[in-house]
């Protein structure tokens, strides 16, 4: 009997696990800088925080993993992260904070979708939510943020696509408007879009059905039913990104797939090699009706997702290391059970000052050993031999230089903090 994975997950590996871990590390102080502060919540929610009347989009309608419990409640697997955490920001009563609340978050989302090459049932996104602000400078700062986050990886050619909806009286009468221009063609739309109609017509802007397109074509854009707030509102902001010196491309047709964007909306676009028209890395928008529908007060909001798999992905096929790249520091050579007595006992004195380091645990000799130590690139080898261990003595050789030196025993961990620092700077 065998067991396999379910589909469309995956295993990470240690050797992948440290790009993981690097990525993270590099998101949490990314948010930092901005002044964010981590929120995690359980990837399961009671099914209506999730589905809600007002949201029909297909990852919600079709895609979520749904289950009874024991006790027979609607439970669902977290499709994406906002919704949970705005019912979290709700329950626990962030917005009596003074000022805007800025949160992000790291965590795996859950999808029924076809697996393919950076499409996974189970995937890892991090994301933020900035809650209580309407003015476009928390527009900006988002935006500006979703672009450092590539930028500063090294992609190249990251591209802001950006667009507005307006408030909820321009996209009313913006879906009006579009509803009455594709009626008539109703019959020509595809499927999907013909459902989409009557549930969420903006969707069929972004349609890749060959029969939606030319009819998408001549489609009026919501720039055009603008009022003159949201008119103001996406002014500033793309004046923000300027004095900032983002790029942005005004993309009249993204409209993202969530029903309650309103205002601004982007998609975060790099270059990548081999990626082709699948190369939005992120994206996200404004919501202003979130937070009251899911039970608490008025309060506007905004956010962005990545998802990482597709990003390690890029960075993997643009050569990119992350610099977070943890190589062991030591590896202890050893003969017999005194040196290997001996060994971990020093292991135990460097590990407590978080020095890394491994020995062999299959009594195998010198040359398989060397060969281990040097599979796992250690910065350091440190040789006890018999004569070592009647001199109470260590042989410490710099793998790099080759320079190898005799240190006292006790003097290791000292030896051996000194260098490690000096070698990081
Ligand atoms: P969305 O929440 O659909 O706006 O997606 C935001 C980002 O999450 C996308 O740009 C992708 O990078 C990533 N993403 C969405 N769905 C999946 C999936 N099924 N597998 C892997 N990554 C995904």
């Amino acid at each position: 009997m065998s067991y396999y994975k379910v589909k469309g997950t995956y295993d990470v590996l240690p050797n992948e696990a440290k790009n993981w871990i690097a990525l993270e590390n590099y998101v949490r102080k990314l948010f930092k800088t901005y002044n964010y502060g981590e929120i995690r919540t359980p990837i399961m929610e009671y099914s209506q925080v999730i589905h809600r009347e007002t949201e029909m989009s297909d990852m919600v309608t079709k895609e979520t993993y749904n289950f009874k419990d024991k006790a027979n409640r609607d439970l669902t697997l977290r499709p994406e992260g906002t919704a949970g955490v705005i019912r979290s920001y709700i329950e626990n009563k962030l917005y009596a904070a003074p000022g805007v609340t800025k949160l992000y978050y790291i965590g795996p989302n859950f999808r029924y979708e076809r697996p393919q090459r950076g499409r996974f049932r189970q995937f890892m996104q991090f994301g933020c939510e900035v809650l209580g602000s309407n003015e476009p400078t928390i527009d900006a700062e988002v935006i500006e943020l979703a672009y450092q986050t590539i930028y500063q990886l090294g992609l190249k050619q990251v591209s802001v696509q950006v667009n507005s909806l307006g408030d909820d009286a321009s996209k009313a009468a913006y879906r009006k408007a579009l509803v009455a221009y594709l009626t008539p063609f109703k019959d020509q739309l595809s499927k999907d879009s013909q459902i989409r109609l009557e549930q969420n017509p903006l969707r069929i802007l972004d349609s890749k059905a060959s029969e939606d397109i030319e009819i998408i074509k001549y489609a009026p854009r919501p720039q055009d039913y603008l009022n003159e707030t949201s008119k103001m509102h996406f002014e500033t902001v793309l004046s923000l990104l300027d004095t900032m010196h983002i790029p942005y491309e005004i993309n009249n047709k993204l409209v993202r797939g969530l029903d309650y964007y309103a205002h601004t909306v982007f998609e975060i676009h790099a270059m990548i090699k081999g990626f082709g028209a699948q190369n939005a890395l992120g994206g996200g928008g404004r919501y202003q009706n979130l937070v009251k529908e899911l039970g608490g007060p008025d309060t506007p909001g905004i956010g962005y997702a990545f998802g990482m798999e597709r990003l390690l992905d890029a960075l993997n096929q643009e050569a990119i290391e992350l610099t977070d790249q943890t190589t062991m520091d030591v590896y202890f050579i050893t003969f017999d059970d005194l040196s290997r007595k001996q060994a971990m006992k020093l292991q135990h004195q460097l590990r407590t000052q978080f020095i890394s380091s491994d020995m062999d645990h299959l009594a195998r000799g010198f040359k398989q050993q060397l060969k281990e130590a040097l599979r796992y690139d250690a910065k350091y080898l440190v040789i006890i031999g018999e004569d070592e261990l009647k001199n109470n003595v260590v042989q410490l050789k710099n793998t790099k230089t080759e320079n190898q030196e005799v240190i006292p025993m006790d003097a290791l961990l000292q030896t051996l903090k000194e260098r490690l620092n000096h070698d990081k700077i």
